[in-house]
C-alpha cells in the first residue's frame, strides 16, 4: 500500500489507470476505470477473483448510467428513480464502450449509482465509470471499514480513500433486466424485496441457495454457493442446542442462551433491528476469524427485508463446511 489518500488524489490516481479502494455505503470497494482493460484487469488479479465473475461498474448520474446502457426498460427506470443514490444494482443490456473483461463476455452490464457521499463526489470529478467489487481477497468477507481493506489488500493496493464504517454493510441487491419478461433478484442485499415489489410489481427470485440446490447458485454469474467465508469453519445452527467442545464462538441475532458456553460471542443487534445487524454483519465476522477459535457458530435471522441478504451470507460463509 502507498497510504490513505484524499478525495482529489484518489481522483488523480484513477485518471492515472491505478486502483484505489473506495467507500460506498454497501462495503468498500476496490475501484478503477471501467473503460480502460487494463485497469480492470488488475483489479481481477489483486483480489484473486475468477474472470467469469463480472463487475459492477458505478456512475454518478442517470445521464452517465444512458452512456453504458443500450436500454433501460420502464421498470429499471422506475427502480432507480425510487432507489438511487443507493444500494441497488441494475443489470442492463451493455453498451459497446463497456470491455467483455468488465461483464465477463456478457452482453449485460451491471449499473449501480452509490450514496456514500465520498463515492458521489470521487464520481462526479472524474467523470469517468468506476468498476468495483468489494474490495477483499476472493471468497472472504467483504470489508466495511477503510482498516478492514489495508488489513487483506494493503500490500497490493495503489490507494485507500478512508470514508468511515459503512453505512449499510452489506452489498447491493442485484436485479437483471437483461432478458425480457419478469425482472429476476439475482442477488438479495442493501434494498429489501419487498421494497422493489412495491415499485414494479412482482419480481423473480430463483430458489435462495440450499443445500438441495447448489445448482441454482450457477444462475447469475459469480455468486458462488461458497463465498463471504471467514477463514475459521462456521456453520449455521441453533445457539440453545449442545455445542462441539473446543474454542467456539457464537454469531447471534439479539441475544445469545448461556453465553458462558461460547468462548466469544458476537451479538447483532439486541434490539432485533435487521438493518444494524445488517450494518455489524462483516465486522462482527472479521472479529470472530481473528478469535483462534476452533469453529463459530451463526444463527439465521428474521428472513424478511434485509434478513434476506444477511442469511444469503451466512449461507454462503458456511456453504460446505
Ligand atoms: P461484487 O462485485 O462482488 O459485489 O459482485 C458483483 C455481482 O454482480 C456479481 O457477482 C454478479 O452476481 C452480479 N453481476 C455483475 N455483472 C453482472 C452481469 N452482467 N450479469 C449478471 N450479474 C452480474
Ligand atoms: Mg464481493
Amino acid at each position: 500500500m502507498r497510504e490513505f489518500c484524499s478525495l482529489p488524489q484518489a481522483v488523480a490516481a484513477l485518471k492515472r489507470g491505478e486502483l484505489v479502494a473506495i467507500p460506498t455505503e454497501t462495503v468498500y470497494g476496490l475501484g478503477g476505470v471501467a473503460l480502460w482493460p487494463g485497469t480492470v484487469a488488475r483489479i481481477f488479479e489483486v483480489k484473486g477473483r475468477p474472470t467469469f465473475d463480472p463487475l459492477i461498474v458505478h456512475v454518478p448520474t442517470l445521464d452517465a448510467v444512458d452512456e453504458i446502457v443500450s436500454s433501460f426498460p420502464p421498470a429499471a427506470r422506475s427502480l432507480a428513480t425510487h432507489f438511487w443514490p443507493g444500494p441497488l444494482t441494475l443489470v442492463l443490456p451493455k453498451a459497446a464502450q463497456i470491455p467483455d473483461l468488465v461483464t465477463a463476455g456478457l452482453p449485460s452490464v451491471a449499473v449501480r449509482i452509490p450514496a456514500h457521499p465520498f463515492a458521489r463526489e470521487l464520481l462526479e470529478r472524474l467523470a469517468l465509470p468506476v468498476a468495483a467489487p468489494s474490495a477483499n481477497l476472493f471468497g472472504r468477507v467483504s470489508p466495511t471499514t477503510a482498516a478492514h481493506v489495508a488489513d487483506q489488500l494493503g500490500d497490493q493496493l495503489d490507494w485507500i480513500l478512508d470514508g468511515g464504517p459503512c453505512s449499510v454493510g452489506v452489498e447491493s441487491t442485484v436485479v437483471s433486466f437483461a432478458e425480457a419478461g419478469v425482472p429476476c433478484l439475482l442477488r438479495p442485499g442493501g434494498i429489501s424485496l419487498e421494497a422493489l415489489e412495491a415499485v414494479i410489481g412482482p419480481v423473480n427470485w430463483p430458489q435462495p441457495i440450499t443445500s438441495e440446490h447448489p445448482a441454482v447458485a450457477q444462475l447469475a454469474p459469480g455468486t458462488l454457493p461458497q463465498h463471504y467465508a471467514p477463514l475459521t469453519t462456521i456453520s449455521l445452527g441453533d445457539l440453545s442446542q449442545t455445542i462441539p467442545p473446543g474454542k467456539i464462538g457464537a454469531l447471534a441475532f439479539q441475544s445469545c442462551p448461556r453465553p458462558e458456553r461460547f468462548a466469544v460471542v458476537e451479538i447483532l443487534s439486541p434490539l432485533g433491528d435487521l438493518a444494524e445487524a445488517a450494518a455489524q454483519l462483516f465486522a462482527a465476522m472479521r472479529r470472530l476469524d481473528c478469535a483462534g477459535l476452533d469453529a463459530i457458530i451463526a444463527e439465521r435471522v428474521p428472513d424478511y427485508g434485509l434478513g434476506r441478504a444477511i442469511n444469503d451470507r451466512l449461507t454462503r460463509a458456511a456453504w460446505n463446511r
